[in-house]
């Protein structure tokens, strides 16, 4: 249960404010510079040019503002945004409904893109390029291809795996920017934004504590805020200091590098029960209960990029980091592991 929960903070999607707290402009999309100019000269070009925007793949871990700036993307064109996703999409004609629904300048949002069927992708090739859709009516001897003309619309493709796309699907996309995990300051300014929406009282140190705490993410910066919004509405009359930041996050199991429960299982698993590794990643996902999908995808990126996990062909294997922060030194001589 308590587990449960704590996953729950790093992937759950932020239901009941997203409305409130997503950015809807450039102006108000924090940190990401150089992605954010790229793409605000790619729409000012397409604006000049009174033509649709190209169609962008945007890749990087989850949580980290894909989906939002495809909204500003769409709503700087003056389009709709169409929001769907590769595994939703189980029929060629779930796609040929989605792309005949689009009107000129509309984005077309398909989230986890790498999971798409190859044999659904095909059809986004002509689709992307041409505007056309072949599509097939009647059947047995009857049946016949015919051709649509689509709209100028725009695909933005999401990843959090963008080595997993088809060389084919890849070069469709003339605009390919990745996300990276947010800069302490980044984070912060983006808490007391979305406490300011909120109108929880927060000052700059619990901020800080709770950007601190976000594993770079601003999706989990945001349900940390919510938790401690919580805590301190019971325990200190509403308002977010370093003090409630850190009691409160403490409650939670997230220690001061913002690594919870789970990490830790993680990297128990690997030193405790395999020896330090190197461990493959479903042996290691059994081990500790989760899908092999959110370990690679939600908990080991943020592992690696903090220097607690390498990945080695062989599999994943433990750092000196990761022992010392279960407090435990590597395998002796005795096979034996021992506490520092
Ligand atoms: P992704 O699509 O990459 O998984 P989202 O776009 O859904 O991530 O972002 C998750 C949440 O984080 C959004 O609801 C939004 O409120 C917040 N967010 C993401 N990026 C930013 C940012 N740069 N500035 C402010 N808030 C952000």
């Amino acid at each position: 249960m308590a587990d449960r929960m704590i996953t729950d903070v790093l992937t759950q999607p932020d239901a009941t404010f997203d409305g409130t707290l997503r950015p809807g402009a450039f102006s108000e999309f924090t940190g990401q510079n150089k992605v954010k100019e790229r793409l605000d000269i790619a729409v000012q070009a397409a604006k000049k040019r009174n033509d649709s925007l190209d169609h962008i793949l945007l890749s990087g871990p989850p949580g980290l503002g894909k989906t939002t700036l495809a909204g500003i993307l769409a709503r700087e064109m003056g389009g709709e945004l169409k929001v769907t996703s590769g595994p939703i999409i189980e029929k060629a004609a779930d796609l040929a409904g989605l792309l005949t629904n689009l009107n000129q300048g509309d984005v077309l949002f398909i989230d986890e893109i790498h999971r798409l069927q190859k044999n659904i992708e095909e059809y986004l090739y002509p689709a992307m390029e041409d505007f056309t859709l072949d599509i097939i009516i009647d059947q047995g001897p009857n049946a016949r291809s015919v051709r649509l003309n689509l709209p100028r619309f725009t695909l933005i493709g999401a990843t959090t795996r963008s080595g997993l796309l088809t060389a084919p699907l890849l070069t469709r996309f003339p605009v390919r920017e990745r996300l990276d995990y947010y800069q302490g300051d980044d984070l912060e300014s983006i808490v007391l934004r979305s406490a300011r929406l909120l109108e929880v009282e927060t000052d700059s140190g619990g901020a800080a504590e709770i950007a601190r705490r976000s594993r770079g993410t601003p999706r989990i910066a945001n349900n940390l805020l919510r938790r401690v919004r919580d805590y301190a509405q019971v325990k200190a009359e509403g308002q977010i200091d370093s003090a409630i930041a850190d009691k409160a996050l403490a409650m939670l199991e997230i220690d001061e590098d913002g690594l919870d429960e789970m990490d830790k299982r993680i990297l128990e698993a690997i030193i405790v029960k395999f020896g330090g590794g190197p461990v493959g990643l479903s042996s290691l996902a059994v081990a500790v209960g989760e899908e092999s999908d959110t370990l690679e995808e939600v908990y080991e990126p943020y592992l690696i990029l903090e220097g607690y996990l390498n990945r080695t062909p062989q599999g994943r294997v433990a750092t000196e980091a990761s022992y010392k922060k279960l407090g435990l030194s590597p395998i002796s001589k005795t096979g034996q592991q021992e506490l520092l």
